[in-house]
């Protein structure tokens, strides 16, 4: 699954929480495993299916189905009953037959609601054996992405349409097949269903026969799907358009709303690219026939798109590209959760987790595989430079207490729900990226090639992995992956002062870590594998520490730069001194060591390990020739430090903000002149990124002359539609919502109404929402409980009020819970309310998650407000702590943007950091 990129200002300000309802009693049976009797389950044992073969109606405008589904199973101890997965499901008839023939037997059928299983329950014992199960049964069509569920826009008639989509990770195809609904129960599938004539049913597997019924309707076979995982299954029903072609005897086709196709192409190509890529590097060619990027109206708070094998499921904004608001951002955004996607079909699909406590498995696996193929194929795009930003990602949350391993123990549905989280993608993929250097590309793709060829169509644990890598590199990373994968928190690497001796430089490295909430902690121990560098020199050194200690010996004389590269999961903390020579000579360094320079400093600053201000020192270090990307990075840490100013302001300290503002808009300014507003031809890619944030951050810092340049423009566009270039359109719409006046708001809204493509009127929705004014914030959360917006963008919509105003958003939704409860996918609402309060600067919401929590949520599934509070906590005590030494370093330095461009009333932005 791909992780949802929320706005920038939601996105930043952001970790993960947990789920609402009562979840299964989790139990440990040990008998009859699928893959491995140490599998957790929350099924009994004894009863393994094999074939599944489902035939399926839907009834799409009475948002139900009904359904038959016959199992093939293999009972393996007799037994008078069979317990399996069903939620939201009414059965009529469940019947069990000897495979072999003879009389079978109806069942007495018991729903436990709670547990989600249904158990069938025999008059007569059943012997082990080979049986069909059947089961007549109908369940419902939901309007958020779990189980079956539907989405509506705007059809081109200008009347709604309805299109009916699958989501089943993780535990929810249990909602519309009953099943044994856990990773380790690999089965295979057949599908046939009953649709409207006129619309197109898309699966995993290709059609084998479509054949006409005299009502009107057809029935839609698909072929068997190979074994795979329940949570992989996928349908799809609509007024669909399909394109398709040919790679290595493969069909890779992108499948839109009518009308949407022509936005899919650079979707379309890119999947030729990355299959052809992934057919060399997995060494197993992709098994399925077919594979399909089926697109969706809408969003979810959760998810961006969803790895089914054969058929990924992509919400549109993620998948189409429409020049009227698609951005430089955004077609990166299209290519990277393509090659994501794809990734799973054999890291997650052919090969999958044995159960959730290795989801990183697949999900810092192909978090990892979608930056190294963007690397790859669009070097132009300079993505290995955004290793940093997912580093900082994980850190963040890895830093504070409540911080949990990669691998961690699942019990429940709803924790594994929250183990999508920073950990598991950012922190996975951070950590294959330092033991891919460690070993070497080459050895490190041997290793991988051995694991899919040992263990296709099957299950794994971690170990499965290091165990191939560690024979194909003759390295010992067992041990290392142990350290980073079953322990959580960072490392830090305190750098000892350079002794340089006749053209040789040793350092002495020792271990801490970097616990920023817990200063007294007692640092776990890990072995680090760290790679450095004289700057300047290109020849670089690597040491393992272990044991705390470790020593660096590196050719030549100069300034060390530690973790160069910067694919090392640690911190760097240099001595005074040596980091003083580090700035000096910061114009000279790799961009990306420039970047990862900045993050520590930053993050090193803010925890009080060096002085606040030495990211500052490093900002005026930075030459405005310096790489786009890295002045994107700065940009990004200005507004940071521009969103905690403006949480002290509302405590009453408005010259504070004022004066760092001025000083942000100083630094960006000049640079924002020099990008300028149109691209000129043959830019790099890299400074329309800049372009885009460069707007977002000087309108976040007010910015007058910005502002009003972006209103004119957008103004403009009613008679001139090169007013604002295509790609700088929703951002200047962000512009102009985020400052807009009452009568500006009422404007942006009739848009939104009358907006007909279904992708920018979510857009519009949520720009609606993005508003600084605090009063048009509260009616842009009462609007999102109507019926205007639509149930799939109100929860986006809330988000973005969170991102300026979390309590009231907060506040607003626990008010209103049964209604947000009904627009936030069913098997991730818990996570929603923590996200909604993560942004929160105020004491008092500390106790309010915590009532919250009580009231509503599992103890189990508590992890997500708690990773919230400390969030919070840490906020107000770095904010107090750390700002005055920023307002040191400016009353020292503020002299030389004197006079610069007015700070207009500063709010809004992201709570970085
Ligand atoms: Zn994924």
């Amino acid at each position: 699954m791909h992780r949802t990129l929320l706005s920038a200002a939601v996105a930043l300000t952001l970790a993960t929480a947990p789920l609402v309802h009562a979840s299964a009693a989790p139990t440990r049976a040990r008998a009859g495993a699928p893959a491995s009797v140490d599998t957790t389950t929350q099924l009994p044992r004894g009863v393994v299916p094999t074939h599944y073969q489902v035939s399926l109606t839907p009834d799409a405008a009475a948002a139900s189905f009904s359904a038959r589904a016959v199992v093939t199973i293999n009972i393996g101890k007799a037994t008078n009953s069979i317990t399996l997965n069903a939620a939201d499901l009414r059965f009529s008839r469940v019947t069990l037959a000897p495979a072999a023939g003879g009389a079978g037997q109806e069942a007495t059928v018991a729903v436990d609601a709670d547990a989600q299983t249904a158990t069938f329950t025999f008059t007569q014992p059943v012997a082990p054996g080979m049986y069909y199960l059947a089961m007549d049964y109908t369940g419902v069509i939901g309007t958020q992405a779990v189980g079956l569920f539907s989405l509506d826009y705007p059809g081109a008639g200008g009347k709604q349409e309805r299109a009916l989509y699958t989501q089943f990770e993780n535990s929810d195809a249990r909602r519309m097949i009953p099943s044994w609904d856990e990773p380790a129960y690999k089965a295979s599938f057949a599908l046939d269903v009953v649709v409207p004539a006129g619309q197109m049913a898309v699966s995993n597997m290709p059609t084998t026969n479509t054949a006409p019924l005299p009502d009107g309707r057809k029935r839609v076979t698909f072929a068997t799907t190979p074994k795979m995982s329940t949570y992989l299954l996928f349908f799809a029903l609509g007024d669909f358009e399909r394109a398709s072609a040919k790679v290595d005897g493969i069909e890779v086709g992108v499948v839109t709303r009518r009308g949407a196709l022509a936005q899919a192409q650079f979707a379309l190509a890119s999947q030729q690219a990355i299959l052809r890529e992934y057919n060399d590097y997995f060494g197993v060619r992709y098994p399925l026939p077919k594979l399909d990027n089926v697109a969706g109206a809408g969003r979810s708070q959760f998810f961006s798109a969803m790895e089914n094998w054969g058929a990924i499921f992509t919400f549109e904004y993620a998948l189409l590209l429409d020049p009227a608001i698609s951005t430089q951002h955004d077609r990166q955004e299209i290519f990277v959760t393509a090659a994501h996607e794809m990734a799973h079909q054999w890291f997650g699909d052919l090969v999958t987790m044995r159960w959730w406590d290795d989801l990183w498995l697949n999900e810092g696996f192909a978090s990892w595989m979608e930056s190294r193929m963007t690397a790859r194929l669009h070097p132009e795009w300079n993505a290995q430079l955004g290793a940093v930003a997912t580093r900082e990602s994980a850190m963040r949350r890895d830093s504070v207490a409540g911080t949990h391993p990669v691998v961690q123990h699942v019990e429940t549905v709803e924790q594994a729900s929250q183990a999508f989280d920073e950990i598991t993608y950012s922190k996975g993929e951070s950590v294959i990226r330092m033991l891919e250097a460690y070993v070497g590309a080459d050895a490190w793709r041997t290793g991988v090639r051995a694991y899919m060829k040992a263990h296709a169509y099957g299950n794994t644990v971690s170990d499965d992995l290091w165990k191939q890598i560690e024979k194909a590199a003759g390295k010992p990373v067992t041990a290392i992956a142990h350290d980073f994968t079953l322990q959580p928190g960072v490392p830090l690497i305190r750098v000892g002062e350079p002794v340089c001796r006749d053209g040789t430089t040793t350092v002495m490295l020792t271990q801490d870590e970097f616990a920023r909430d817990q200063p007294g902690k007692a640092p776990l121990g890990w072995r680090v594998p760290v790679i450095a560098q004289i700057a300047g020199n290109a020849k670089q050194a690597t040491t393992l520490v272990a044991g705390g200690k470790g020593t660096l010996t590196l050719p030549g004389c100069g300034a060390v730069v530690v973790n160069a590269g910067q694919s090392g999961y640690y911190r760097t903390l240099y001595a005074p001194a040596d980091f003083a020579r580090l700035a000096q000579g910061f114009a000279a360094l790799a961009p990306i060591d420039q970047i990862g320079l900045l993050a520590d400093s930053g993050a090193l600053g803010l925890a009080g390990l060096q002085p606040a201000s030495s990211m500052l020192d490093l900002v005026k270090a930075t030459p405005a020739g310096a790489d786009p990307a890295v002045w994107t990075r700065i940009a990004g840490m200005l507004d940071g430090l521009h969103a905690r100013y403006r949480e002290q302001a509302r405590g009453g300290d408005d010259a504070r903000l004022r004066r760092f503002d001025a000083y942000a808009i100083g630094r960006l300014v000049p640079l924002m002149a020099q990008v300028g507003w149109n691209a000129r031809p043959g830019e790099p890619t890299s400074v329309a990124s800049l372009r885009e944030q460069l707007v977002v951050v000087l309108s976040d810092l007010g910015d007058a002359n910005l502002i009003a340049e972006a209103r004119r423009r957008y103004t403009a566009l009613a008679t001139d539609p090169n007013a604002v270039p295509g790609p700088l359109r929703k951002t200047v719409m962000g512009v102009v919502a985020q400052h807009a006046d009452g009568a500006t708001w009422d404007q942006l809204r009739t848009a939104a109404r009358n907006e007909t493509n279904p992708l920018v009127r979510d857009q519009r929705y949520a720009l609606l929402a993005s508003t600084e004014d605090r009063a048009l914030a509260q009616r842009a959360l009462q609007l999102a409980l109507t019926d205007e917006p639509g149930l799939t963008i109100s929860a986006e919509m809330i988000s973005e009020v969170a991102a300026r105003y979390p309590d009231m958003a907060f506040d607003f939704a626990i008010a209103n819970l049964a209604k947000i409860n009904e627009r936030v996918d069913a098997s991730s609402r818990s996570r929603y309310l923590a996200r909604l309060a993560m942004g929160s600067s105020d004491p008092a919401m500390v106790g309010k998650l915590g009532a919250y929590a009580q009231a509503n949520l599992a103890p189990t599934s508590r992890g997500d407000v708690e990773a919230a509070v400390a969030a919070i906590k840490d906020r107000i005590q770095v904010n107090a702590a750390r700002l005055p030494e920023i307002d040191g370093w400016l009353a020292g330095n503020g002299r030389q943007v004197a006079g610069s461009v007015s700070a207009g009333q500063g709010h809004g932005g992201s709570a970085l950091q």
